[in-house]
């Protein structure tokens, strides 16, 4: 496996060599990406370096032991920053390496780096800052600040990379015609197909629960019409949706303001639309940005002191369950114009589910599990935008703004002989749904093994008939299932890997890729720990080389991780 990818990637360097204009500054771009942002990014700079005469290569963060540090003079790192101000996956070790001592000095280096995040977060762009902090550390030379790019990150990146590339190259106010948004593929045509930056309005087919009656949760199936769009995807890819507000929320937000919403107001594209409009398809109207909170603690001094310094936490805990609705009802006093307001909100942005079909399965349509978000605070009552939007909004007359987000992390082994172990509680389900569509549509003969858990067996148990069905057939060759509140004690997945953990450890030595879908905050770190100890136990191993093996499993891309 690490052979063919070392293959791959030499291909890769060869053939980007070859489009090379006129080979003079050295140039290394790393990436760092749970979801494929950062990697189109860095593919998008990898191609106006070589406009401006750089001999750039691009690579995957994980790939890091492969370079001679020695011989690199010029380094690009675009990173995301995942969970809890975590590095992704594919950076880990990257980053686990950086800290060791085995690094004597990057002096030789000089490098910038660009950070993806979003501000919602406490720990925004965590792991840029602390990859950027860290080079500095080991004596490297910062060429260019580092960028900190919010959701809306296409503007920002653009101006770095401009600008990062301009003092690299000495060039002073560098040419680019290069889109940041727009994929490789579509820049190399000339023809921006639909993408990120252009929607297909897809049609919604199918909208079903999947919760039985009596469930806690809501969650639902679609199924989305691709038809038209020449959209593609594989299993493990996610689905991007961009969602519009709730008509009745909008309402109260124009209400809360004292607007008609006919008011003229520019959006971010540099157009305008009647307020009301914007604020339905444009803006986010739900979670207060940071700009907007700074202009309620203009008046409001709990709020002031929330936003002082070592009040994150106090501050996260005030707002759970506040919207911008909570803070305009309070804050009567605070007058706005309409263009004011909608400068402070931020852009309403596209959210991504992990894809619950296989394009090989289901011709011309793509699947989404997803759990609607509904619940009551301060009185009122709130809904996921997205989730709702998809629930309730989407009739037959409306259209799903969709796009394809390739997630290259996140696959199926190459050879249909190896098994597979899929940990997916809840909506985690998803791309194992696909997986195993795909597999039986290719006919791979490799062992599949999954560990689902839901709440109650009775009423969450998604996709059973579906997956009892490819259990009888020995499609599915092990079901694992823990329902958390069918008994006294809690019963999770990691539970069940720890009773199974021989059959862990056989499944793996027998080459086995382990993948885990589902919740990050939690879940992602207890099977984490599971997986530890089952190796550990089952194969005898002290804790340090348990660990060692993970490492391992992780850098032949045998231990992949979707987790949200
Ligand atoms: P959950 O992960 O919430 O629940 C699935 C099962 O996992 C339940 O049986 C639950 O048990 C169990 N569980 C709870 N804690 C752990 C743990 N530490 N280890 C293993 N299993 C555990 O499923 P969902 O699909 O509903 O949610 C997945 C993630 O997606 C969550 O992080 C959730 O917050 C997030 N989410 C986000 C939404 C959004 O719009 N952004 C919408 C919905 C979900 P029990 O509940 O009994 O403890």
């Amino acid at each position: 496996m690490a052979g063919l990818l070392a293959g791959r990637m030499e291909r890769e360097i060869a053939s980007e060599k070859s489009n090379s204009i006129k080979a003079t500054v050295p140039l290394l771009i790393l990436f760092g990406s749970q979801t494929g942002t950062s990697e189109k990014l860095a593919r998008d700079i990898l191609k106006q370096s070589k406009v401006q005469g750089c001999d750039s290569r691009v690579l995957d963060a994980s790939a890091f032991a492969t370079i001679d540090w020695k011989k690199e003079t010029n380094l690009f790192v675009v990173t995301s920053t995942y969970g809890d101000g975590d590095m992704p996956d594919n950076a880990q070790p990257f980053w686990d390496w950086l800290q060791t001592e085995a690094v004597n000095s990057l002096a030789h280096i000089r490098f910038s780096v660009l950070a993806l995040g979003d501000t919602n977060y406490e720990h925004f762009c965590a792991a840029g800052k602390k990859i950027d902090a860290r080079l500095e550390q080991l004596g490297a030379t910062r060429i260019h600040p580092l960028a900190e790019c919010d959701v809306d990150y296409e503007a920002k990146a653009k101006s770095w990379m401009i600008s990062a590339l301009g003092v690299l190259t000495s060039a002073t106010e560098p040419e680019t015609s290069l889109s940041i948004s727009a994929t490789a593929a579509e820049v190399e045509s000339g023809v921006e197909k639909y993408s990120k930056t252009n929607p297909f309005p897809a049609r919604l087919l199918t909208n079903h629960k999947l919760s039985g009656e009596g469930s806690a949760k809501e969650t639902r199936h679609f199924e989305i019409s691709l038809e038209g769009s020449g959209l593609a995807y594989e299993a493990g890819d996610a689905l991007g949706v961009y969602p519009t507000n709730c008509d009745a929320l909008v309402a109260d937000v124009l209400h809360a303001l004292g607007f008609d919403g006919e008011e003229a107001v520019p959006t971010p594209s540099g157009g305008e639309l009647p307020l009301r409009k914007a604020l339905t398809t444009t803006f986010d109207i739900t979670k207060p940005s940071p700009d907007f909170l700074k202009k309620i603690a203009e008046r409001n001094s709990t709020l002031r002191e929330l936003l002082g310094p070592g009040r994150a936490e106090d501050l996260r805990k005030w707002l759970w369950g506040r919207e911008v609705i909570d803070l305009l009802i309070t804050e009567t006093e605070l007058h706005f114009s309409p263009g004011e307001f909608v400068s402070i909100l931020k852009r309403l942005a596209p959210r991504l589910y992990s894809i619950s079909s296989s394009p090989k399965a289901h011709a011309g349509q793509v699947h989404a599990t997803i759990s609607v978000v509904r619940y009551d605070s301060h009185g009122r009552g709130r809904k996921g935008v997205a989730s709702t939007f998809l629930a309730d909004r989407v009739g037959e007359e409306s259209h799903v703004p969709v796009f394809i987000q390739p997630s290259h992390g996140f696959r199926l082994p190459a050879n249909g002989d190896t098994p597979i172990i899929m940990v997916g509680p809840g909506t985690g389900i998803a791309p194992f749904r696909a997986f195993l569509h795909e597999r039986r549509s290719m006919g791979a003969k490799g062992g599949n093994w999954l560990l689902f858990g839901e709440q109650r067996a009775a009423t969450d148990f998604y996709y059973r008939e579906e997956l009892e069905k490819m259990r009888a057939d020995g499609h599915l060759t092990k079901l694992s299932t823990a329902f958390s509140r069918d008994q006294q004690e809690k019963i999770y997945v990691q539970h069940r890997m720890a009773e199974q953990a021989a059959e862990i450890w056989a499944w793996l030595q027998d080459g086995a890729h382990f993948y885990v879908c589902g919740d990050a905050s939690r879940m992602a770190k207890d099977v984490d720990a599971a997986l530890h100890s089952a190796i550990a136990t089952a194969g005898n191993l002290t804790g340090e080389k348990a660990a060692e093996y993970v490492t391992r499993l992780k850098s032949e891309k045998r231990y992949q991780r979707d987790v949200y």
